[in-house]
C-alpha cells in the first residue's frame, strides 16, 4: 500500500480529473423533523453537492449493483424462432466517492456470494468491475456498530481511502489507477507527524463508538435460542414490511419473474430484490407458505446474518452499519434483538 498526503483545496482538482466518470457520492436530500440533514448516495453533477462529512447514508449503494428491479434478458419472436437479447446493464464506469469502511465492507462481503468461483452473477460482476471506489473515514452515529462487527476499516475493496487530519487528508492507495489520479494533484509522502496524526485519528473514532453488540459465541447462543419465546415477542412488533432488507448495504434476497407479451411475439425476464420478512418470501407452488408467522421470517434473517453466513464464510453478513434499526417503523434494532436473544436487558 502506498500513502500519501494532500491539501484538502485540491480535492476539487482531484474531483474535476475525476468528473470524465460519472461520479456517485453522499448527496443531501433534504432535513427530517429535527432539521438533520439526511443523506443518501446518488450521481454528483457538481463538486459542492458531494457531502464528504456527511454522517450516514438512508440506502447503502446496492442499488447501483444491485438494482431492485433488472431486466435479465429479452425474448422476440421471428423467423418462427425465439431470439434472446441479453443485457448486463452496465454502461459507462461509475466513480463511487466517499464511501464509509462499512459500505466496503458490504461490497466485500455481498462478493463472496456473488462474484464467488462456484456460482458468479454475471450481472453484478460486470458492475463491480466497472467501479473505482473512493472511501473515506467517518464519525461513528449513536446507531453505529460496525466496530463489533469488525467493519470499521476497511483493508481492502477500495481504490483509495482517505482519512481526515484537519486541513489535509491522508490517503492509502491501492491501486495503480488511483496512484495516477493522485500523481495529477499536488501531494506529499507522509512524515512521522502524519503517522502519529493519523493513528491519533484511528484512535479518536474507536472511542467515538456508543453502540455495541456483543458477538462472543454468537453462532452458538442462535443455536441454542432457536425456540426462544423473545423471538415471537419481536414477530409481533414486526410489520413485515421489508424496509431493512431494503436500505441493508448485503441484503441480496430476489425472485424472478418472466412477463410474457399479449401477442405473444415477446417476453422478459425481470429480477426483483425481496425481502425474507415479506409475507409470501417461503410461499411456493401451490400455495403452501413455509415460514406463514412474521416472528419466524424475523428469525430467519437474523440467522441468514449471524449464523449461516459465519459457518460458510467465516464473517457475519452484517457490517453494522444500522440503518435497519433507524429505518424501522417498529423500532426494532439489530443490537437489542441481539442483546434480547442473549438474555439482556439492553
Ligand atoms: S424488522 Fe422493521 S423494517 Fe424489517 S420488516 Fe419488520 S417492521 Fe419492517
Ligand atoms: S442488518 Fe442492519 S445493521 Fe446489519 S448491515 Fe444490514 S442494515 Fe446494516
Amino acid at each position: 500500500m502506498i500513502f500519501r498526503v494532500f491539501d484538502k483545496d485540491q480535492l476539487q482538482r482531484l474531483y474535476d480529473v475525476l468528473a470524465v466518470n460519472h461520479i456517485v457520492g453522499p448527496v443531501c436530500k433534504g432535513v427530517n423533523q429535527n432539521s438533520a440533514p439526511l443523506y443518501d448516495f446518488d450521481f454528483v453533477k457538481t463538486f459542492s453537492e458531494l457531502k464528504l462529512d456527511y454522517s450516514s447514508t438512508i440506502h447503502s449503494l446496492k442499488r447501483f449493483v444491485l438494482p431492485p428491479r433488472e431486466t435479465l434478458c429479452t425474448f422476440e419472436l421471428g423467423d418462427d424462432n425465439w431470439r434472446k437479447r441479453l443485457d448486463f446493464n452496465v454502461h459507462e464506469p461509475i466513480v463511487f466517492f466517499g464511501l464509509h469502511a462499512c459500505d466496503i465492507n458490504g461490497l466485500n462481503k455481498l462478493d463472496k456470494v456473488l462474484n464467488s468461483v462456484v456460482y458468479p452473477d454475471p450481472y453484478y460482476v460486470a458492475k463491480r468491475k466497472n467501479m473505482f471506489i473512493i472511501g473515506v473515514n467517518c464519525s461513528p452515529q449513536p446507531f453505529c456498530f460496525c466496530r463489533s462487527m469488525g467493519s470499521d476499516s476497511a483493508l481492502h475493496g477500495f481504490d483509495m481511502f482517505f482519512t481526515s487530519l484537519g486541513d489535509e487528508y491522508f490517503v492509502e492507495i491501492l491501486s495503480a489507477t488511483a496512484f495516477e489520479y493522485i500523481s495529477a494533484i499536488k501531494s506529499r509522502e507522509p512524515n512521522e507527524r502524519d503517522h502519529a496524526r493519523f493513528k491519533e485519528a484511528s484512535e479518536e473514532k474507536i472511542n467515538n463508538f456508543t453502540c455495541h453488540v456483543d458477538t462472543t459465541d454468537l453462532t452458538k447462543i442462535l443455536d441454542l435460542e432457536f425456540q426462544a419465546e423473545v423471538w415471537k415477542t419481536w414477530g409481533e412488533r414486526c410489520l413485515s414490511c421489508g424496509t431493512c432488507a431494503s436500505v441493508c448495504p448485503t441484503c441480496y434476497c430476489y425472485g424472478i419473474h418472466e412477463n410474457v407479451n399479449l401477442d405473444l411475439q415477446g417476453a422478459e425476464k425481470i429480477k426483483q430484490l425481496y425481502s425474507c420478512n415479506l409475507i409470501d418470501f417461503a410461499q411456493v407452488a401451490g400455495g403452501h407458505n413455509f415460514r406463514p408467522e412474521s416472528h419466524v421470517r424475523l428469525k430467519y434473517r437474523y440467522y441468514h446474518k449471524h449464523r449461516g453466513f459465519v459457518e460458510a464464510f467465516e464473517e457475519s453478513l452484517c457490517v453494522g452499519c444500522g440503518r435497519c434499526g433507524e429505518s424501522c417503523l417498529a423500532g426494532i434494532t439489530v443490537p437489542e434483538v441481539i442483546a434480547s436473544v442473549r438474555g439482556l436487558e439492553r
